[in-house]
């Protein structure tokens, strides 16, 4: 785990948590991928004894681009499932659904007014977004980074635990912050990010992030089969071309994601060097690594998807933990603002 480092805030709020806590996002589109569990949630799991630690399924930024109620009411339960499965326990954290909490609506609101329209009309995901949603431009899109402002500003979280494509969000975020402190008096940290070993975890392709909306995902709670046939498409060393031909390791992803499944990390770079192995060998093994690793998180979410009733009751549990916290935020900022 690494933490950025970023500047102290100017002063300390006075009604900070003892604990410091953290706080993340996750939108319930589709199950997760090794980007996500590498980059992000393995440190929601590691940090969960050691912080005050908050998870939440973002159902209201889903809303930029889901559109159909079932759906989206169905992916948020397997993205719950998915996070225990990958290993959250509610006892130790809160695992809660963002709708389930509209105070941040609220927030979000009263953060619009301390952010200029430049600062989000600048943030290059809204240049992308708009270019992948041509049809679909809708406000949400520009504001998206306010409401994430007002995600983790709402329970005063200090740390937040991303990939490093929510950088250039989180930096939005602790002006926002920085923003309302300065108008309004310091009630809020500026969060810092923390990132984990591999912050940027490259898709199928070999060239772009993975993420679902490019299709280049490994599914780590997909059925193996759907596995093997993710992970042999994965583009290794394109200068590669006859199995004899000695590889570069350092830029084949196919050796790079070795790192993370297994402790033969050297042996597979020097074989791939040395051309001892070819690319299809690295690929089937890494395959069967990674369905191995998940085997036991494959089983929990299937358990967990059997019992929606059950799934449903940890997430209003969570929802309820925070509720103080919520509106003890929510106090002090409607009074701050001359709002009561
Ligand atoms: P996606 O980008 O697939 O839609 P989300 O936006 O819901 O996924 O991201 C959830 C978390 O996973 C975020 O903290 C994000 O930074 C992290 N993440 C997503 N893709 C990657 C990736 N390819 N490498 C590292 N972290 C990632």
């Amino acid at each position: 785990m690494t933490t950025d480092a970023a500047p102290k805030p100017a002063a300390r709020p006075s009604s900070l948590p003892v604990k410091p806590r953290i706080y993340s996002g996750i939108q319930p589109t589709g199950r997760p991928h090794l980007g996500n569990d590498l980059g992000a949630i393995r440190n929601y799991v590691a940090l969960q004894d050691r912080y005050e630690a908050i998870y939440c399924i973002v159902d209201y930024h889903a809303l930029t681009h889901v559109h159909d109620p079932e759906v989206l009411r169905r992916q948020t339960l397997e993205m719950a499932a998915a996070l225990i499965a990958l290993g959250l326990d509610p006892e130790r954290c809160t695992v809660f659904v963002q709708s389930d909490r509209p105070e941040v609506t609220e927030l979000c609101w009263l953060f619009n007014t301390v952010t200029p329209v430049g600062w989000l009309q600048r943030t290059p995901t809204y240049k992308e977004k708009r270019a992948n949603q041509p049809d679909d431009v809708n406000h949400g899109l520009l504001t998206y980074p306010v409401l994430q402002a007002a995600d983790i500003a709402l329970p005063k979280a200090s740390l937040v635990p991303i990939g490093k494509d929510q950088a250039p969000h989180l930096e939005l975020s602790r002006e926002i912050v920085r923003a309302f402190n300065a108008r309004y008096g310091v009630t809020f940290p500026e969060p810092q990010a923390v990132y984990t070993e591999a912050p940027t975890v490259l898709g199928t392709d070999g060239v772009k992030k993975m993420g679902k909306s490019v299709g280049n995902t490994i599914e780590v709670l997909a059925e193996p089969d759907v596995i093997r046939k993710q992970v042999m498409s994965m583009v290794t060393d394109t200068q590669r071309i006859m199995r004899s031909d000695p590889g570069r390791p350092q830029v084949c992803n196919v050796c790079q994601m070795h790192r993370f499944f297994g402790d033969d990390y050297e042996e597979i770079w020097e074989g791939e060097r040395t051309a001892r192995t070819g690319c299809v060998d690295t690929k089937k093994l890494l395959a069967e690594r990674i369905i191995a690793h998940y085997a036991p998180a494959r089983e929990t979410y299937r358990e967990l998807m059997a019992d929606p009733v059950r799934l449903r009751r940890i997430l209003d549990e969570g929802a309820e933990r925070i509720r103080p916290i919520v509106e003890a935020t929510m106090t002090e900022v409607r009074e701050r603002m001359g709002l009561r």
